[in-house]
């Protein structure tokens, strides 16, 4: 109904717009010669020297379509019959101006009927000469690869810690858009950063010399900078490895000092593949990863290194259990009422059970039904420090049809555990969905220590939802978890008495 009303105050504008230029007077047509002017994609944008600002009208046929002080949209053949689609590009150029405006365009028929219409979205046009800076907000801040979008959010490139200093080239929508180096961009959502007054140096830093070491619990590369920059890691196969790119930072390290006590680090190095691209390459002894954790003290970035446990078995670790949802968090229902925060509490307890049997010391992000964020469970499980995680859900889709068990995990590094317990789950009857990598769930999201989500069944299939309510099954289920948990130990095990990659350094021998 408002619709209506602001298309009739709309005509009136443009007719007697058309008046006061003295246009004939068809100006007065009831008709709108443009039904629609967007920026592509329909949002607020701001754009640096040399970005495209695309744009996309829709009307009159046969027009003269200009925006931008002339710059030519150009109409597209007639595509399933629609005419009247025009499109426009235009490049930044250095010294262009603009602020958070909303673009106008001009459509000139052939009878020389102007129509003049303004875009919903604002554009700004980023000065070069006058940085836009941001800097994280809390330790448990990310980058995006792109503006991708889906139920869980968009693919994440990794985490950084509080107050990295980020160099902002462009927006779209609510995510910035982040130049890490000349090559290299990611983007950022607004809430995970607090923007800076223009106007500050692009962070960078030359690198200092760096000093490796282990304490009682990990091993620690050290490697001090003069900014906070920005970094991303990956937990490299075959050799297994973790490697650290730092962005704006360019080598003056002269010397990497290894001291006592390291256990898990190899014959650590750098590269530079680009100017403003510092490497750091980490070879880890082991073939399984137990993960990593990287923070600034000051300015200086800490990789922290997680080592296997001392002892590859259930006795004496410190398992966590997820149980999913809780609270107003309901998850999925099933068709008799089961809901997935009470299932998967129910069998996150008896696994609880299981695991503790078994010696392991278990740390359960939710005892009861309550209410807790993701990111409240990750900050929750970084002070408990467990050995690994496994967190419990319940599985449903709209075809009733589809059933089963399935395991996920986000880094390659963690699969083993993500399969041990998919193998482990079927073998108590459940037929297999599938083992899901680079999963983008929040608890499969740290990287301190070996994780994986199982989808225990579908609530939403009939025999599923049986087996998920019956505590007979939900046992079932609760042992299995325990078993593949004990199978990943001991591949692991058996996987360091195959051999180490590197022999313990002379340092240690001692
Ligand atoms: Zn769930």
């Amino acid at each position: 109904m408002l619709k209506r009303v602001l298309y009739v105050v709309w005509v009136l504008l443009a007719g007697s717009a058309g008046h006061l230029l003295g246009l004939p007077a068809n100006a007065q047509s009831p008709v709108p010669l443009i039904s629609s002017f967007e920026t592509v994609p329909a949002a607020n944008q701001w754009l640096s020297p040399g970005d495209q600002l695309h744009v996309r009208l829709i009307g009159q046929p046969g027009a003269q379509v200009t925006f931008l002080n002339g710059q030519r949209l150009v109409e597209l053949p007639p595509v399933q019959g629609k005419s009247g689609i025009y499109q426009g590009t235009y490049v930044v150029q250095p010294g262009d101006t603009l602020h958070d405006r909303p673009l106008e365009v001009q459509l000139l028929t052939p009878d020389s009927v102007l129509e003049v219409a303004y875009s919903k979205n604002s554009v700004r046009f980023m000065d070069p000469a006058m940085p836009q800076l941001a800097v994280t907000r809390s330790a448990l801040s990310y980058l995006n690869y792109g503006l991708g979008e889906d139920r869980l959010g968009g693919a994440k490139m990794g985490y950084l810690d509080s107050l990295v200093v980020l160099h902002l080239t462009g927006r779209v929508g609510n995510q910035y858009r982040v130049q890490l180096a000349a090559s290299q961009q990611a983007w950022v959502p607004e809430e995970v950063v607090r923007l800076l007054p223009p106007g500050g140096f692009v962070p960078a830093s030359l690198t200092g010399s760096w000093s490796v070491q282990g304490d009682s619990l990990y091993d620690y590369v050290r490697i001090p900078l003069t900014a906070k920059l920005p970094y991303r890691a990956q937990l490299l196969q075959n050799p297994t490895r973790l490697v650290v790119d730092v962005f704006g930072a360019t080598s003056n390290t002269n010397w990497i000092t290894q001291r006592a006590g390291v256990q898990e680090l190899g014959a650590v190095y750098y590269e530079q593949p680009q100017p403003d691209v510092f490497r750091v390459v980490l070879p880890l002894r082991h073939r399984q990863s137990w993960g990593y954790h990287i923070r600034y003290q000051a300015n200086t970035l800490v990789v922290q290194v997680t080592r296997p446990p001392a002892k590859l078995r259930l006795r004496g670790l410190v398992v966590a259990v997820d149980a999913g949802h809780g609270g107003t968090n309901v998850g999925a229902a099933g068709a008799s009422g089961a809901r997935e925060k009470d299932l998967t509490l129910a069998i996150a307890q008896k696994l609880r059970r299981e695991l503790e049997q078994a010696g392991a010391r278990v740390v359960m992000t939710r005892e009861a039904d309550v209410s807790m964020e993701i990111s409240e469970r990750v900050l929750l499980l970084r002070r408990q420090r467990p050995a690994l995680l496994v967190s419990v859900h319940v599985n449903s889709a709209s075809n009733t049809a589809v059933q089963g068990t399935s395991a996920f995990y986000r880094y390659v590094a963690f699969r083993p555990l993500a399969a041990a317990l998919y193998q482990q789950m079927q073998a108590t009857g459940l037929a297999g969905w599938g083992l899901v990598g680079n999963f983008n769930f929040g608890l499969n999201g740290p990287t301190e220590y070996p994780n994986a989500l199982v989808e225990t069944a579908f609530v939403s299939n009939p025999a599923d939802e049986q087996q998920l309510i019956s505590p007979a099954s939900q046992q079932q289920m609760a042992e299995a978890i325990t078993r593949g948990v004990k199978d990943f130990l001991k591949e692991t095990r058996a996987d360091g008495l195959r051999g180490w990659l590197g022999k313990k350094p002379a340092l240690e021998a001692k």
